[in-house]
């Protein structure tokens, strides 16, 4: 049976392939040897040699996925991407201003998420706007060139996909070379694994799950490790990246089915090709439906060419009156979950790693035919 397409921006669709596996895992998780240990693993204990295995595979296959060089550590944290707006200043805002200097974050304003994230950081420390593309709507990205960076900053923030508006960076910016020795800081939640990352340009990227990775709540940490050790006296304990990484993600009791579920989606990407080929497959699907908007004369989308994103597709019908009939029509074609964020309205299609080609295929198929019976 063909299950729908689901276009959720996230929590997101998952692979029917690793739904299955959890499921036929849920009673008694077998080890690699297929032996069956009576117990499911949301019942085992954090600590125990069960899943302990599934921790160390997890976070092996997520570094080898994600290329992640070895003077950075991978955290599997909790709270989602919102948490990280405050857990990350807890942190890192003290990194160039020792002595009780004043702390300074820059941050670069590209859509809603990277908004909140500066709102957030201004309960911890002082934020500079270094760029702001607010003037037209979050439908551009600001030239790096342009960015008015601060000369202390502890760390540079950027949203790389800004799920909401659909702006994605296509390249990360090299602070050093616009005279910047700040960290640079990455949220990552709605691409990461979609793409390679240059980690040469990172100090720290930050996701939650329910995009690319797994179950909400799960978050994902990648931090260079000359980052770590310079929080606020303030910062809580279980959200001290230097506590985190130095107990295995295990200072507390960490979701371990989340980060189970996590690691049967990395078996999956590793099965896929790994991310070089995601990529080159959400190249693909993304290119199409650009191509099928570009090309219609009912459909538009309002972000700049060279910023567009490969995740999530904004899109309007030139006729507002009929988004209902779309979206009705839609389901119909077992197509869910298409309607745009309420604050940008119109339709948003996500197309995640767990989206194939033939569910942007079956997308674009209904939108030309509603274009030719009811456009
Ligand atoms: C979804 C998302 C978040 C929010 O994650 P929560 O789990 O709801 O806290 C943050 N940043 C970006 C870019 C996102 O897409």
């Amino acid at each position: 049976m063909q299950r729908p397409f689901n276009f959720s921006a996230g929590p997101a669709t998952i692979a029917p392939e690793v739904l299955a596996q959890a499921a036929d895992e849920m009673l008694d998780w077998p080890d690699a040897n297929g032996r069956r240990c009576g117990m499911g693993v949301m019942e085992m204990s954090h600590r125990g040699k069960e899943f302990q295995s599934i921790y160390v595979h997890t976070e092996a296959d997520l570094r080898e996925l994600l290329a992640v060089p070895k003077n950075f550590k991978i955290l599997f944290m909790q709270g989602g991407g919102l948490a990280e707006n405050a857990i990350v200043p807890l942190n890192l805002s003290a990194l160039a201003a020792p002595h009780g200097a004043t702390r300074i974050a820059d941050f670069v304003v590209s859509g809603s998420w990277s908004d909140k994230s500066q709102k957030e950081a201004r309960k911890y420390c002082q934020v500079n706007i270094a760029a702001s593309n607010a003037d037209d709507g979050h439908t551009s990205l600001p030239d790096p060139a342009t960015w008015h960076l601060s000369a202390n900053a502890s760390y540079v923030h950027l949203c790389t996909n800004e799920t909401i508006h659909g702006v994605e960076y296509p390249a990360l910016p090299d602070l050093k070379a616009l005279g910047s020795d700040a960290a640079l800081v990455i949220d990552f939640s709605s691409h990461v694994a979609s793409r390679t990352v240059d980690w040469s340009r990172v100090g720290l990227a930050f996701g939650g799950a329910q995009k690319n990775l797994g179950p909400a709540g799960l978050t994902l940490v990648v931090v260079r490790e000359d980052l770590l050790g310079h929080a606020l006296p303030i910062c809580p304990s279980a959200f001290n990246y230097e506590t985190v990484a130095n107990n295995q993600s295990m200072y507390n009791t960490p979701p371990t089915y989340s980060i189970y579920i996590a690691g049967l989606i990395f078996q999956w990407l590793k099965r896929q090709g790994g991310v070089a080929a995601m990529e080159a497959r959400n190249q693909a699907k993304a290119q199409l439906l650009y191509d099928t908007i570009d090309s219609s004369s009912l459909y538009f989308n309002k972000v700049h060419p060279n910023c567009r994103s490969r995740m999530n597709v904004p899109f309007f019908l030139r006729d507002e009156a009929r988004n209902d009939t779309f979206l009705e029509g839609a389901r119909a074609a077992n197509l869910l979950q298409l309607k745009g964020h309420k604050s940008v309205g119109g339709m948003r299609a996500s197309i995640y790693n767990a989206m194939p080609l033939a569910g942007v295929q079956a997308l674009v198929e209904y939108m030309r035919e509603f274009e030719r019976t009811q456009g």
